[in-house]
């Protein structure tokens, strides 16, 4: 994934609520985003800067909420933390492993002024 095209659409859905809520200034964007979403935040921060400049969100702050990679065991239904490529429950020994949180990008809140 490309964070130029994830940052742009999330600038995108920001302005879009924050002219919604007749807002004079976007102050903030909180994101959640997954550890296993592909996307660095850092870059996302780099250029949502740059794509919100003279727009109502020039100067906003963007937070990440981190979300770390969690998986569930299909077969027992216990709770998973891949450690390596190869996935198997601890408990059972079952390689039937659902990916259940990790993969999130998605604006939680925006503050507006
Ligand atoms: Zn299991």
């Amino acid at each position: 994934m490309h964070e130029l095209e994830i940052t742009r659409s999330l600038v995108k859905l920001a302005l879009d609520e924050a002219e919604k809520a007749n807002a004079k200034k976007l102050t903030s964007v909180n994101v959640v985003l997954g550890e296993m979403s592909g996307a660095v935040d850092d870059s996302v921060a780099f250029y949502f800067e740059l794509m919100t400049k003279d727009t109502i969100g020039e100067g906003a702050t963007i937070n990440f909420r981190k979300v770390p990679m969690q998986a569930k065991c299909c077969n027992c239904g216990s709770i998973v933390n891949p450690k390596d490529v190869f996935w198997e429950c601890e408990k059972c020994h079952s390689m039937d492993i659902e990916m259940i949180s990790g993969k999130e990008l998605y604006i939680e809140s925006i503050e507006v002024d």
